[in-house]
């Protein structure tokens, strides 16, 4: 990262919220459900699938866990009525990690089963590493009680090889990703060519051994390794997916898309988009730069 850049990355809570919102328009669909539908129903056109993710994280009650819940379940209601091709990414802290596990877990089983009602699945969005072993413990336990359930393991982690080695065994369905949190050295790797030769490491063991993976990413050298892979390996189009985010790199989505892989967008929609955009603008600074720039040009 440039030193402008990092100086860009530390100002960046400095910079007032409406402005941090204009600029994270791009990669939340809005406030509310509608805006949501609106985007995919625009996505689903373009023969693109989508997946839905209710902004929020770390909640400590748990009545509001409980309204996520429902939320969820209104989702998967609109899903069905709006006939889109969409299934829901949910967040662990977001349905109670934090306050109790078992609490979580219920939480999760309740939006599954709804999910299940409607032939619909359920992606569970894997968070820093505090919440990796209880994630990956609560995905197992579920999946033994259903099919429409699949996790996301995360590159850039340590431990993601041995895990991996435990999900093969049980045909687990998976994101994989480099992952966005920042992560002690002790736990993580640092430097972006090991992250993705892990990655590809990953991918070649998941893919091998028959798992479905959703491959989250928008480096085109890691697109690279995936696309021979498929090719090595003689993979049908319905046993994987590529996946990536709401307003990044479309160019690269779209040629995929031409090319008939089959593609998923995160879309996140809600009131809570002030953690996700940071997140968002810190690991890509260049638009905080361009930020930068439009409060001085506008000034
Ligand atoms: C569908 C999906 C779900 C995800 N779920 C999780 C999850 O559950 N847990 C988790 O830890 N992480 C998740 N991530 C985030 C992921 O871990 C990475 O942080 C993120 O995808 C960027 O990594 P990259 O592989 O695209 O490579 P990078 O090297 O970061 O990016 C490659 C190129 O993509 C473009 N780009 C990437 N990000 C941005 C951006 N924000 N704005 C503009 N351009 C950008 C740039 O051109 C960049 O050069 C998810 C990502 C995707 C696509």
């Amino acid at each position: 990262m440039s030193l402008v850049n990092k100086f860009f990355v530390i100002i960046l809570p400095l910079i007032p919220k409406i402005i941090i919102g204009f600029f994270s328009k791009k990669y939340i669909a809005g406030p509310t459900l509608d805006h949501a539908i609106e985007r995919i129903k625009d996505l689903n056109k373009l023969g693109i699938m989508a997946t839905i993710d209710i902004l929020g994280e770390e909640i400590d009650q748990k009545a509001d866990a409980l309204q996520v819940v429902q939320e969820y379940k209104d989702v998967l209601a609109a899903i069905k009525k709006h006939q889109l091709d969409s299934n829901i990414s949910v967040k662990p802290t977001h349905l109670g990690l934090k306050i109790d596990k078992m609490f979580c877990l219920e939480n999760m089983r309740a939006i599954i089963k709804e999910a299940e009602k409607h032939q619909n699945f359920v992606r569970i969005d894997m968070e820093d590493h505090t919440c990796t072993s209880d994630t990956l413990e609560m995905y197992l336990s579920l999946k033994k009680e259903f099919e429409n359930v699949g996790v996301v393991i995360q590159s850039y982690l340590r431990r993601t090889m041995d895990d991996i080695r435990v999900l093969v065994n049980h045909g687990a369905n998976l994101r994989l990703c480099k992952g966005i949190y920042l992560e002690p050295k002790s736990l993580a790797y640092k430097d972006s060519a090991i992250v993705n030769l892990n990655f590809n490491y990953a991918l070649e063991k998941l893919l091998s051994k028959g798992c479905y993976v959703g491959i989250a990413t928008h480096d085109e050298k890691l697109l690279w390794f995936a696309l021979s892979l498929i090719d090595k390996l003689k993979l049908k189009k319905e046993v994987y997916e590529f996946q990536m985010l709401l307003g990044v790199t479309e160019d690269l989505r779209d040629l995929l898309v031409k090319d008939g892989h089959r593609m998923r967008i995160y879309v996140p929609f809600g009131e809570h988009w002030y953690a996700y955009s940071m997140r968002r603008l810190k690991e890509n600074p260049n638009v905080a730069v361009s930020i930068f720039k439009n409060i001085f040009s506008s000034s």
